[in-house]
């Protein structure tokens, strides 16, 4: 079976292109990396699991006569988005990277940047005792050591051990609202938040809700892109792929 679009997605953002697509007739396959239990799933085809890095994909993208990649997944999903570079080239199929922005910092918002969740992790005890802590399932083995601070770790699916010693897990997916995460900040007596720059309207909420508690968020910058080809909006990844597939 030939799939002129090819989407890497576990996205919003692919989700609503996916649709877009398929409304239109074209054949698209999304793809999903298959870790989240009950993922959200796209219209039209999906497939689950890694390629087995970029030689996979490249087999994948020959043997599906794919004419168009949108790599539409999470800004924190470098690997993935570094083989879609690789693949494409190789196989001489264009590429396209489908990106929300990142956040804007909120008026009055108190905000610490940080390159990485062990850069938060070692800051987190100079700005609180009780932490919220929302950046996903996996790098949470950089707190495992931070026994100053507890954690209220919010996730889609259980974490892996290790985790810190201080914690309460809630398994939730977005979107939230504003009301419901200043609720949970003044329920679980939260002083400090913890978040990556993932952008996005879905789980946009704590960080309002954050600011008007006032108290700090330290925040995690996306890792380096490379130098693809990027738009932000849907349809403007819609109009590319239609007129390159
Ligand atoms: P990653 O570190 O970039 O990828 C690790 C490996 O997982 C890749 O090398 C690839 O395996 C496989 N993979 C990742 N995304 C895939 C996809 N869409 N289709 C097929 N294989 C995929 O990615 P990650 O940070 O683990 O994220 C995994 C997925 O969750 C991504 O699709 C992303 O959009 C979504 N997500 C991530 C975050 C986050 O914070 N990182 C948040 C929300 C959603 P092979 O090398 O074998 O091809």
């Amino acid at each position: 079976m030939s799939y002129p679009v090819l989407i890497l997605g576990g996205t919003s953002e692919a989700r609503a292109l996916a649709a877009a697509l398929h409304a239109r007739g074209v054949a698209v396959m999304s793809s999903l990396a298959g870790r989240v239990e009950r993922p959200r799933l796209p219209e039209g085809e999906v497939r689950l699991g890694g390629f087995g890095g970029p030689d996979g994909l490249t087999a994948w993208l020959a043997k599906h006569d794919v004419r168009a990649v949108v790599d539409a997944t999470h800004p924190f999903a470098a690997r993935i988005t570094d083989s879609a570079v690789a693949a494409t080239a190789r196989a001489g199929v264009p590429l396209l990277r489908l990106e929300r922005p990142g956040w804007t910092q909120p008026d009055g918002a108190d905000w610490r940047w940080v390159d990485s969740l062990e850069e938060a992790a070692e800051l987190l005890p100079s700005l609180g005792e009780r932490a919220f802590l929302t950046s996903g399932r996996q790098g949470l083995a950089a707190f495992a050591d931070v026994d100053a601070v507890w954690f209220l770790i919010r996730c889609v699916d259980p974490p892996e051990a290790p985790l810190p010693q201080y914690h309460e897990l809630l398994l939730d997916r977005g979107p939230y609202t504003v009301d419901r995460e200043l609720e949970l900040l003044r329920t679980h007596r939260i002083d400090v938040l913890v978040s990556k720059d993932s952008g996005g309207s879905m789980t946009a909420a704590k960080l309002t809700a954050a600011a008007r508690h006032g108290i700090p968020s330290v925040i995690v910058r996306r890792p380096p892109r490379p130098d693809t080809p990027t738009v932000s909006d849907v349809d403007d990844a819609l109009h590319w792929a239609l007129e390159v597939a």
